[in-house]
């Protein structure tokens, strides 16, 4: 295929006006079948990685269902989300297990959708105080054991695990972990020593910059600033427009640099359905607009998707190049997935999103074919 007349992302140059060839499942310099598709006026940008979602449809990927994941595959990939790596919420060990396994078994036999690259373990191991959304009775203190029974149930697919560095052993945990998955900061009560010291151990992301954590003060800057200081350690930023100030998303970018930032969704269940009562981790959440909350009023994940949140961080000012870099490339990067996606680059699949101009979906491409409906075909 041949694609005609788009504005392309291409890493460090913005946008350039350009063809682009696909054969096969490829990028490539010359088109494999002749076929060709005008795209003059719009924006051709790499599919998006969702490093950290719990569900979306009415599905919660720790539901540990396979029709459900294979429902939350399918409508990412119709979103543009080509990779995705959702996360489970603090549960039980036997149902974090299910999951697990269901993941697994997804991996293996799965013929349509986003492309499972790992699961997020966002929990057990946090801090009560911090737990956010979080079911308080289900929190444990780092447990390498555990991590290493859930691994064997994913067959190595873990890939992240966020975990509150104050923890009792936790710093010997990230020493270990971070040998084998990417350890993340998050729900967390630690000062700017204690992260500090974590990331040093190993750790190299912290979960949601701003939310579950102690605000960046000039005499306490905590994780956030720890996180600034440590160069190598990127940031998730939930770019829903509720969980964030625009005022402090465009703070994080200026501080961290586009290249460190990494857009995430957080959705939850409700994403892509009606207002209405949903749970989350056995929590009863109420969906009204664009906030879903606990009874007591705690954010409890978003509703939109990572397309939605870089259209909403370029609408606070983001460029567009920034806000595609944060949503494409750091989150491939930060999974090691970055040899073969998040990039329009000659060799990598291609997995690219076609965007009109005012950002709205015109075509999503996955292994060089059209999707439709999150369906394609092998
Ligand atoms: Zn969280």
């Amino acid at each position: 295929m041949r694609i005609l007349g788009a504005e392309v992302f291409e890493i460090e140059k913005g946008f350039v006006r350009r063809s682009i060839c696909t054969d096969g499942e490829v990028i490539s310099v010359s088109s494999g079948d002749g076929k060709i598709m005008d795209a003059e006026g719009c924006f051709l940008i790499p599919g998006l990685t969702d490093i950290h979602f719990h569900g979306c449809m009415g599905e919660d990927f720790s539901d540990g269902s396979p029709e459900g994941l294979q429902i939350i595959a399918d409508y990412e990939l119709s979103r543009g989300i080509t990779q995705i790596c959702p996360a489970c919420i603090t549960s039980p060990e036997s149902a974090l297990i299910k999951m697990c396994e269901n993941a697994a078994q997804f991996k293996s036999k799965s013929k349509s959708g986003a492309e499972l690259v790992g699961i997020h373990l966002e929990g057990p191991f946090l801090s009560a105080a911090k737990k956010g959304a979080q079911e308080a009775s289900w929190l444990r203190t780092p447990d390498k054991a555990l991590f290493d029974r859930l691994q064997g149930a994913s067959q190595g697919l873990i890939k992240q695990v966020s975990i509150a560095p104050e923890l009792p052993g936790a710093m010997d945990f990230i020493r270990e972990a971070s040998k084998s998955v990417l350890v993340s900061l998050a729900h967390t009560e630690a000062d700017y020593e204690t992260s500090l010291a974590a990331l040093n151990a190993g750790a190299r992301k912290i979960t949601h910059l701003y939310n579950a954590m102690p605000p960046f003060l000039h005499r306490a800057p905590g994780v956030i600033g720890a996180a600034f200081d440590f160069l190598e350690c990127r940031a998730e930023l939930i770019c829903d427009g509720i969980h964030i100030h625009p005022s402090a998303v465009r703070a994080a970018f200026h501080m961290f640099g586009e290249h460190r930032i990494i857009l995430i969704s957080d959705t939850m269940r409700a994403a892509g359905m009606p207002d209405g009562e949903y749970t989350l981790g056995g929590q009863e959440v109420q969906v009204r607009g664009k906030a879903a909350t606990l009874k007591d009023g705690t954010l409890a994940g978003s509703v939109t998707d990572l397309m939605g949140c870089l259209r909403m961080a370029v609408s606070m000012g983001i460029s567009l190049s920034a806000a595609v870099t944060a949503a494409a490339v750091n989150p491939a990067k930060a999974l090691g997935i970055y040899s073969y996606t998040g990039s329009l680059e000659n060799g990598k699949y291609a997995n690219m999103v076609l965007l009109d101009e005012n950002l709205s979906i015109k075509a999503v491409i996955f292994k060089g074919k059209i999707v439709e409906n999150g369906k394609y075909f092998h």
